[in-house]
């Protein structure tokens, strides 16, 4: 539906703009149309409402608005270097005004205001002692009109625009003959929800978010424009979620036969937690729909979700599907089918293992039995992606630590099946749930938020080189209970070779610390062949070593119960989740374990966040908010996502509880009426179709 929307015009049409400045607008801001100035939200405001006497100048770098007369206006030549000087009295003193970059027409302004009363606006720099504003803001004051009082907005600018002469105060003056022509800012949320949350008005918002009377209409008119741009994500993700819903049709899983049952009821080696329970109760429900499942399972490191995986795969096994299992590396997926294989036993279950380091001549019947169906459940490496792989009838897809995989990734089991497979993807990251809400907001959500019972908290501690012979104790200690320990060194790509060296390095000093015959100590990272990580990983799995030296190769899923030790050296290099994914590593038994955060004497502020956050909690949740906080949600979720992260006004990490107030609003709203189609929600639907970020089949829900 189309109308004639005048904020759709371009702003060469705008006073004061014309085509030169617009084409300037647009290729420096992105600015287009009337609607993208209007967006051109000010990232900050400067307070125009009080006048400073030149007397009480005390400090540099702040911004202060001075009343008085330029007295003098000079060129200063030094060498070949000109500058323009003034000089402003106000009855208390006098103060320099400097220009370095100036116009002849600005020399003549400026001659035409000397001794009269002006008002200066700007920054104060200290030049050797003496305090002046460089760059000053003038206006003359016979112009009443013109002098600015109250809060005046400042918008980010570039060198370019400067130079083209759209200063601050041009933007401003375009802003305002925008407001000025008085167009219409049509309201596009429902009258009744700007009731109920005391919104102000659209048109309002848009006015005082540029020209606030005081700082509550500003906070007011923040609040409204935070909810309208979150009110419109969910509108949008949940509007999808309905569309995916109806469109991606799949293969109902209707039965519940024997291979669940008979696992579960003869092979289940523990009870499971009530959150395993009820997930997998949400999972066995979206499954008998029609329609593909697309699921999210969240859980913190350690919370049993393979398990679930597990049952999951056996409910496609009885329907007559084949389940495939990824993981983002080869120690994990090799873990999962060894643990998968136990846990099955004698089931008449066939499983097998698919990397990227298999032989052509062991890769070839399994591709044979996965295309001819008499493999079940295939577990593998991004290997499974791979055009060679054909399925006679996959049913689920689940993906491990789904971070590490792309959306195009996902979208590519797709293709291996006439009618899509269900897809589970899992994540031991804890996202926020603001986050969540806003990347996976069109995926549902299941999330296991209670550990195995008997688990006792890991003990975090943070230590430095000063404390090392009593870490080596504490490890002696250790083992000499019969358990085991991680040493892990940081590997960044970027000095790889240092890093390798300070890996073998730790790895000597440690079999030094730690000589056979009475110890061993193996070692892992990510440049050994698959070969050898893959036995080193089985000695420590089996014990035969206590110790094992590694890099983040073991970060993600690494399943040794009997380890209750993990040393992370510089720590202060590794990130929030990537620790918080290492300590996860313990823990796995019932026995008491720690992680030990090493860093060097001094951390910078971020690090010291980071450190303090791990010894003062175990949670997954928290930890993820303290990293949203550090890292801003772009950076956290990798630039991959971060397009949808770009929020014009509103902010993840402050604006929670408007995100949340938004959902269930916009939640409640398509229960009664997912098309919008009520009176009510007419303008609403309107702007929806309109400025939709990524097209969706409207069609397809309406
Ligand atoms: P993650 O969620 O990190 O993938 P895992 O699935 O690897 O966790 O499970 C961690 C450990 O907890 C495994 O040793 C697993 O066998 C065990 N486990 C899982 N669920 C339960 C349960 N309900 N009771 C006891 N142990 C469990
Ligand atoms: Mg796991």
């Amino acid at each position: 539906m189309m109308y004639n929307n005048p904020l759709k015009k371009t702003l060469e049409y705008l006073k004061g703009v014309g085509p030169e400045r617009a084409k300037v607008l647009q290729d420096e801001l992105n600015v287009f149309r009337y609607e993208d100035l209007i967006e051109y939200f000010p990232f900050r405001y400067v307070d125009r409402s009080t006048y400073y006497k030149i007397s009480e100048v005390r400090a540099s770098s702040v911004e202060i608005q001075l009343n008085g007369q330029l007295v003098s206006l000079d060129e200063v030549k030094q060498g070949k270097v000109k500058r323009l000087v003034g000089k402003i009295q106000d009855g208390t003193g006098t103060m320099e005004l400097v220009w370095f970059k100036y116009s002849s027409w600005l020399v003549d302004k400026m001659k035409k205001d000397l001794f009269k009363p002006i008002v200066v606006y700007g920054r104060v720099n200290d030049f050797n002692g003496n305090y002046n504003i460089v760059h000053p803001e003038i206006e003359a004051v016979d112009d009443q009109k013109k002098v600015p009082t109250g809060l005046f907005p400042v918008y980010s600018s570039t060198e370019k625009l400067q130079k083209r002469g759209i200063s601050n105060r041009v933007l401003q003056k375009m802003v305002q003959s925008l407001f000025d022509e008085n167009l219409p800012i049509p309201e596009n949320i429902p009258q009744a929800i700007l009731d109920r949350f005391k919104l102000m008005n659209r048109k309002e918002a848009y006015k005082t978010i540029h020209f606030p009377a005081n700082l509550d209409e500003l906070k007011r008119a923040e609040i409204r424009l935070k909810f309208e741009e979150f009110f419109f994500l969910n509108l949008q993700m949940l509007t999808k979620k309905m569309a995916n819903k109806q469109r991606i049709k799949s293969h109902p899983f209707l039965q519940i036969g024997d291979y669940f049952n008979t696992f579960y009821t003869d092979h289940l080696p523990f009870e499971l937690t009530n959150a395993q329970k009820r997930v997998v109760k949400e999972i066995r429900m979206d499954l008998r729909l029609p329609s593909q499942m697309n699921r999210l399972l969240q859980g913190d490191v350690g919370s049993g979700k393979t398990m679930v995986a597990l049952l999951t795969m056996l409910i496609a096994l009885d329907n007559g599907f084949q389940a495939a299992l990824i993981a983002p590396t080869e120690i994990l997926a090799q873990q999962h089918a060894q643990s998968l294989s136990e846990m099955l036993g004698d089931m008449n279950v066939n499983i097998a293992l698919l990397t990227g380091s298999l032989t052509k001549k062991k890769r070839q019947p399994i591709l044979e039995q996965l295309a001819d169906g008499t493999l079940h459940i295939i577990i593998g490496t991004h290997a499974l992606l791979e055009d060679t792989v054909v399925f006679k009838n996959l049913g689920l897809a689940i993906i491990d630590e789904q971070h590490r995989f792309g959306v195009a990734q996902r979208a590519k089991f797709w293709r291996k099946a006439v009618l899509p497979p269900h897809v589970l993807v899992m994540t031991a990251t804890p996202i926020p749930r603001t986050l969540s809400m806003s990347l996976y907001g069109d995926l549902d959500v299941s999330v296991i938020d209670e550990l195995p019972q008997g688990r006792k908290p890991i003990k975090t501690l943070h230590k430095t080189d000063a404390h090392r012979l009593a870490l080596f104790q504490f490890i002696k200690e250790e083992l000499a209970k019969g358990r085991q320990c991680y040493i892990v060194y940081p590997l960044i790509e970027e000095s790889e070779k240092l890093d390798l060296k300070d890996l073998m390095d730790g790895f000597e000093s440690l079999s030094r610390a730690f000589p056979l015959p009475e110890y061993a100590v193996g070692i892992v990272h990510g440049k050994q062949k698959p070969a050898d990580k893959e036995f080193e990983m089985q000695r420590f799995k089996r014990g035969e070593t206590q110790i094992l030296v590694a890099t983040t190769v073991i970060e993600v899923g690494v399943n040794v119960p009997n380890a209750t030790v993990m040393v992370i050296e510089n720590s202060e290099r590794f990130g929030l989740s990537q620790l918080h994914q290492l300590r996860g590593r313990v823990g796995r038994g019932g026995e008491q374990s720690y992680c030990i955060l090493m860093t060097g004497g001094k951390l910078n502020p971020v690090s010291y966040k980071r450190i303090e956050t791990m010894c003062r909690t175990n949670d997954g949740f928290e930890v993820a908010e303290v990293d949203l906080e550090i890292r801003g949600p772009g950076d956290m979720m990798g630039t991959q996502q971060s397009g949808v992260l770009n929020f014009k006004i509103a902010d993840l990490t402050k604006d929670k509880k408007i995100l949340a107030a938004t959902r269930k609003v916009v939640e409640s709203i398509l229960a009664k009426d997912p098309t919008l189609s009520s009176p009510e929600l007419l303008a609403t639907r309107q702007y929806f179709v309109e400025n939709l970020k990524e097209k969706i089949g409207w069609s397809m829900i309406s």
